[in-house]
């Protein structure tokens, strides 16, 4: 499905165009080797704090230039990741690149050193019985504050899982790495659920950021999910934020954090720099920050 205009500058490539026969088969070899072909690569879409405007972490989303058929987003090949199992190696690999591009932010970057990264984490690795293994390695060779990840899973992931283990979610937390419950409202979380998950981070689902202005629900939805993470003690991001309209209203609700094309779409690790220099509030934060060594 080709985004609209407006949209991420990557597109437009559906497996659907191709039919199931032959395309599906297809993208699912492809996919397998994609990794060894260097055609997976990370874009950044800055996380900003509405009162500065400023940035205060990056959240990773995976491109795959295909060889063939060029860019392809996830919703059209993340699926398949998952069926296949090929999420796992991608998902390490996705984990490793995004912790060591944002440490090396925080380390190089005058204004960064307190950047977080955020990263998509499927079901399938979650279950993995590896998976704290693999975030613990990650840490240990990039060398990033394992206080500054957030690992997003999606609502509705979570509740496809009544068997999360447990102890992977304990040992996630000891290691000091947050939880982000992402697309949140599109599922049915009890409070109870989210509390026994010890999630650190509610994103709001940008289908009510979208009714923010036009619909009263869209207001409404957003004040339930607010006074719940209050009691929860849980931070909120409002994820696709598109128009000052709706930055005003958030801003109305008391909504700290948020992110979306009306700052940056989701750019390649190279272009951010430039984008940190060309927005004020960290130009701002950086002038103020300790001079970072080298
Ligand atoms: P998500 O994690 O909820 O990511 C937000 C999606 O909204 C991204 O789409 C982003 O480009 C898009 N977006 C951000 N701001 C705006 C905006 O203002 N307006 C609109 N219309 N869209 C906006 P993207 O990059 O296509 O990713 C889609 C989904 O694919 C992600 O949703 C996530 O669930 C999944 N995904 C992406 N990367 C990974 C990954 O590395 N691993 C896994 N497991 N899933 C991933
Ligand atoms: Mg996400
Ligand atoms: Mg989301
Ligand atoms: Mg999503």
């Amino acid at each position: 499905r080709a985004k609209s205009a407006g949209g991420d500058s990557s597109a437009i490539y559906d497996v659907r165009m191709t039919g199931r026969a032959t395309g599906r088969l297809d993208l699912e070899s492809d996919l397998r080797l994609a990794l060894d072909r260097n055609e997976l690569s990370l874009n950044y879409q800055p996380i900003i704090d509405v009162s500065t405007e400023g940035a205060v972490g990056f959240e990773a989303l995976l491109r795959w230039h295909h060889h063939e058929h060029g860019p392809i987003m996830p919703d059209a090949f993340i699926p398949i990741a998952e069926e296949t199992g090929m999420i796992l190696p991608i998902g390490t690999w996705v984990l490793r690149e995004a912790l060591r591009q944002v440490q090396q932010w925080r380390t190089q970057v005058p204004g960064a050193e307190n950047f977080t990264a955020a990263v998509n984490i499927s079901g399938r690795q979650l279950v993995a019985g590896d998976f704290p293994d693999v975030v613990e390695a990650a840490i240990r060779d990039t060398g990033i504050d394992p206080a500054a990840i957030h690992l997003e899973i999606t609502e509705t992931v979570l509740m496809d899982q009544p068997d999360l283990p447990k102890e992977t979610l304990q040992r996630l937390a000891r290691l000091g790495v947050g939880l982000s419950i992402d697309d949140f409202g599109t599922g049915y979380s009890s409070l109870s659920y989210l509390k026994w998950l010890s999630a650190r981070t509610l994103k709001i689902d940008r289908t009510f950021v979208e009714e923010l202005g036009a619909d009263p629900h869209g207001a409404t939805i957003i004040e339930l999910v607010l006074g719940m993470a209050e009691s929860l003690r849980l931070d909120v991001v409002a994820e696709g934020v598109e128009t000052a309209v709706q930055l005003g209203e958030l801003r109305r609700l008391g909504v700290r954090l948020a992110q979306g094309y009306l700052w940056s779409k989701p750019l390649p690790a190279e272009r951010i720099p430039a984008w940190l220099r060309s927005h004020p509030a960290n130009v701002a934060a950086a002038i103020s920050a300790p001079v970072a060594a080298g």
